[in-house]
């Protein structure tokens, strides 16, 4: 089966051929470390996290590499602001984040690449894009000239007018040519280097042009030039980078290499709200990554995130966590039930059932190819329980079934990370048992004897004892 990714390059969705057979070199943004993460935040990361490992069972080598911005203005407001050195701060909530990654079982990324340690290769681009006339140089900092680029605007589709608009990040100086030039370094003003505080030191290197920092564009192409070199298969982040973030790194690469594209597909996740409401702390609904792993789990947020396709907006609420909550006790309690019954061996059973694991299987690789239609995968899993729990209740399915089942699972675990992997909410004596024990209870008041005591056996075999005592009936684990 071919993979399709959506491209908002093409707006299309594409059959995925990266530009060498078998290998994927992909680039996701990764975070400005001046906060905590958010679970917004966390829906990029684990969408990536999840695409990463597709990828990788389908058989290609990939290189995952992602940016840790650990010098912006961001970062130097907030040290300022809290009167700590911008360093410490920056470092703090690196630690930080990467610990949230753990939290959440986001292990795929092969390399994290601080900006700071590759002020040598942003420089060496900044006085190529001098050179080759892209650039100039005001009385803060160089910037580039977006109307040199006559490709602008192909990723976010506006043209340089459009750019004017009022935007996020946008690079306010005097003397700019147009007003959706944006900043590649940015001068230090010596004024505030001169202060004894250590605090109000801002970062700054040398260069040719000037000392100073970089832009917060410029470390992205800086590092997967470095790393993949002028072209790469896959960029990655939040769909509120597109414009003007992604957009400048088109303009960077493309115009230094003079090769395009600068990369083959790129892939945005739709946002996470909060009651409707974009996530923000003045608005008292920011969710941080370790609040939200303490209050429920981390399994919990990678089933949330999976349960809507990536692109589209998920709205959370606690309506939809108690919906999470009860898929995967449904997914546990199916996994105690296959479990449960490991080991027995029924010649008549295995007869009576086929196998219907291959083509959840099939329905699963058919939605993942879909442009990773999460959605839609689960929704075959799910099915997958629905059919098993009838056969299961009617003593018929079969070990070897369970075993391909639970085999099933395993694998496409590795990719979800939310069946086997962290705390599972497994109960004492699971509720399909207490089930059991109800029904036979009803039959025994009904002196029907014959089924309370095929459903007494039945229980007998799933491991659990029966004791009928004056206070009703007592389970117990059974050892034959
Ligand atoms: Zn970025």
């Amino acid at each position: 089966m071919a993979l399709k990714l959506y491209n908002t390059l093409s707006r299309k969705k594409e059959i995925f051929k990266p530009f060498k057979k078998e290998r994927v070199k992909i680039f996701v943004c990764g975070p400005t470390c001046y906060d905590f993460s958010h679970i917004g935040h966390a829906r990029t990361y684990i969408v990536f996290d999840m695409i990463v490992k597709y990828l990788k069972q389908k058989g290609y080598d990939v290189f995952y590499l992602q940016n840790i911005t650990d010098v912006d203005d961001k970062i130097i407001d907030r040290a300022v602001e809290e009167k700590v050195f911008w360093k410490d701060l920056s470092r703090k909530f690196e630690k930080e984040y990467l610990k949230d990654m753990k939290a959440l079982n986001i292990n795929s990324v092969s390399k994290y690449a601080r900006a700071t340690a590759h002020i040598k290769e942003i420089i060496s681009q900044v006085e190529r894009l001098l050179k080759k006339g892209f650039a100039y140089q005001i009385k803060d900092g160089i910037y580039y000239d977006i109307k040199k680029f006559k490709d602008y605007g192909k990723l976010s589709r506006r043209t340089v007018l459009m750019a004017e608009d009022a935007i996020s990040r946008i690079d306010e100086a005097k003397g700019k040519r147009n007003k959706g030039d944006f900043c590649l370094w940015k001068f230090v003003v010596p004024e505030w280097q001169k202060s004894g505080k250590k605090f109000l030191r801002i970062p700054s290197w040398p260069s040719p042009s000037g000392d100073g920092r970089p832009g917060w564009h410029f470390e992205d192409t800086a590092i997967t030039e470095k790393y993949f070199g002028f072209q790469y298969d896959i960029h990655g982040g939040a769909r509120d980078l597109i414009f003007p973030h992604h957009e400048a790194e088109i303009a960077q690469m493309e115009a230094i290499s003079g090769r395009k594209p600068l990369v083959k597909y790129w892939l945005h996740t739709g946002f996470l709200t909060v009651k409707g409401q974009k996530m923000a702390k003045s608005l008292g609904n920011f969710i941080t990554v370790k609040d939200f792993v303490k209050k429920h789990s981390a399994r919990i947020l990678r089933l949330l995130v999976f349960r809507t396709h990536y692109r589209s907006p998920i709205d959370y609420n606690e309506k939809e966590i108690e919906q999470v909550k009860s898929q995967l006790e449904r997914i546990d309690e199916f996994i105690d039930k296959l479990e449960s019954i490991k080991g027995t061996k029924n010649k008549k059973w295995e007869k009576l059932t086929k196998s219907f694991v291959l083509p959840t299987e099939k329905e699963f690789e058919m939605a993942m190819d879909d442009d990773f239609n999460t959605p839609m995968a689960l929704a075959s899993i799910f099915r997958l329980i629905t059919r098993g729990n009838q056969l299961f209740d009617r003593g018929k399915l079969t070990p070897a079934e369970a075993r391909a089942i639970l085999a099933f699972f395993r694998k496409i675990d590795r990719v979800f990370n939310f069946i086997f992997w962290g705390k599972r909410v497994a109960p004492k004596i699971p509720s399909f048992i207490k089930k059991m024990v109800r029904e036979r209870e009803e039959a025994r008041k009904r002196e029907d004897w014959k089924l309370a005591d095929e459903i007494r056996r039945k229980i007998q075999w799933m491991g659990y004892k029966i004791e009928d005592t004056k206070e009703g009936p007592k389970l117990k684990k059974f050892k034959p």
